[in-house]
């Protein structure tokens, strides 16, 4: 499997390559060049555990991994010591809810669901280094709207050959998320608050990232950049493994048969989770509706109605802080995915830059309304949305897991089909205490 750029197509780079760099050279994120299709093997894959299925996934992608550093990754990276129990994500059914499940995958040690991508990214990483640049070291640059932040620093902490720096927005992250990440500990981190948004994080780092001044000090100095955002691949690839898991479960407690479609809502932010999702989707896994879910910071919502994206709006900060973003990074994947075309990605990247906005063209709306739908709601409606599951379902979820909640209820009034809904719980309502309670 070979990786090319969203705005190169031409490029040609190994799993190895693409992880220890992070982000191609002219600012585009690497993708597959194919997508496996599993499509006939799904009984085969549907019985395994998840540290099995995870294996078997990853390998597909990973082809420069041997079998046993795949192994390696996973067995160290989704331990019971970690995750409370041998399987690391749960499929929660609420009393009364019917056939709709929650997806927990917040049982990691910081408490989200960004766990479940970064306790193996750094796994990924050090052997990623070894085959693609052996000897140098790696900085990660991390820009978090809260829990990326934790989740990296707690995945990174003394990983030899790595260090890390997390950038987070002074005033957007919750009183939680700060502590956890000021008082990490480890010999080769370091946190910064900056003046500014997650957006303006993240805008930086991607500066810094692709900065020719910038690289030539670091290899000077033998070392080289690498991120852990979701722009980098290692971070997607592990989130794919969890839809297979879900899907599979619900054909375990029956409520559905193999082959019938489930549909997946998802508290979207930076895209990357919701992404995971289509690629499991074209490797034939069957879903039927990706649904898009926003807090007040409904910037994809109102793109996926009119193909408009436009950032040059009012910023919220949200009880969903880990969702308040304006630019989402990894649309770019799926409008390569879905127009196969370097040019016109590269083109609407530059015009987001330069004008804050591009419009995409009519078939790709269609293509992209056609697997997508998209709602969002504000803090007073997450907050009746933690009471009303509460109230009715004897369940306590958090702020992100409620938009979600709340927009799967709006797509089950205006879509008049009855599949059942997944919707993504992704992270313990313990984390945010002052909205939930
Ligand atoms: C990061 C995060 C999200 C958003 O995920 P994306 O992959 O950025 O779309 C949602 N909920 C929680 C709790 C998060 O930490």
């Amino acid at each position: 499997m070979l990786y090319k750029s969203t705005r190169d197509s031409s490029l040609r780079l190994s799993a190895a390559q693409v992880i220890a760099q992070g982000i191609s050279k002219e600012g585009g994120l690497f993708v597959p060049e194919t997508l496996p299709d599993v499509s006939a093997r799904l009984a085969e894959l549907a019985p395994l555990d998840y540290k099995a299925l995870a294996k078997e996934i990853i390998s597909l992608f990973l082809t420069d991994f041997t079998p046993e550093e795949i192994t390696d990754c996973v067995e160290g990276a989704y331990t019971p010591e970690k995750f409370g129990d041998a399987e690391p994500v749960k499929l929660t059914a609420l009393p009364g809810a019917g056939n709709g499940r929650l997806l927990e995958l917040w049982h990691g040690p910081t408490c989200a669901f960004k766990d479940m991508a970064l306790q193996i990214l750094p796994r990924f990483l050090t052997r990623a280094m070894a085959k693609a640049a052996p000897g140098k070291e790696a900085v990660i640059l991390t820009a978090t709207s809260g829990d990326t932040g934790k989740a990296a620093l707690e995945g990174f902490k003394d990983v030899p050959g790595t260090r890390i720096a997390v950038f987070y927005p002074r005033d957007g992250v919750s009183p939680m998320q700060q502590r956890q990440m000021a008082t990490q500990e480890g010999e080769n981190v370091s946190v910064c608050a900056i003046e500014g948004n997650f957006d303006d994080a993240q805008t930086a780092v991607k500066q810094i990232f692709t900065d020719p001044a910038m690289q030539e000090l670091l290899a000077r100095q033998g070392k080289v950049f690498s991120s852990a955002n979701s722009i980098n691949w290692g971070r997607l690839l592990p989130q794919i493994v969890y839809y297979f898991y879900a899907y599979f479960r619900l054909v375990s407690q029956g409520v559905l048969s193999l082959g019938e479609k489930a549909n997946v809502c998802v508290p979207t932010g930076n895209f990357g989770n919701i992404l995971a999702a289509y690629y499991a989707r074209e490797m034939g896994l069957p879903i039927a509706r990706l649904i898009c879910a926003s807090n007040a910071n409904r910037v994809l919502t109102d793109f996926i109605a009119t193909g408009a994206y436009d950032r040059r709006r009012e910023f919220f900060t949200t009880a969903s802080p880990s969702m308040d973003i304006l630019v989402s990074s990894n649309l770019e994947r799926l409008l390569y995915l879905m127009s196969g075309d370097a040019a016109l990605v590269r083109q609407l990247m530059e015009q987001l830059n330069r004008e804050g906005c591009y419009q995409v063209p009519d078939e790709l709306l269609t293509e992209i309304q056609s697997t997508f739908w998209a709602g969002c709601c504000d803090d007073d409606a997450t907050k009746s949305a933690i009471r009303e599951v509460w109230e009715h379902h004897h369940y306590l979820c958090d702020t992100h897991t409620a938009v979600a909640w709340n927009v799967a209820q709006q797509y089950k009034q205006a879509v008049p089909e009855h599949r059942p809904v997944v919707v993504l719980s992704t992270a313990s309502p313990y984390k945010f205490p002052e909205a939930v309670l």
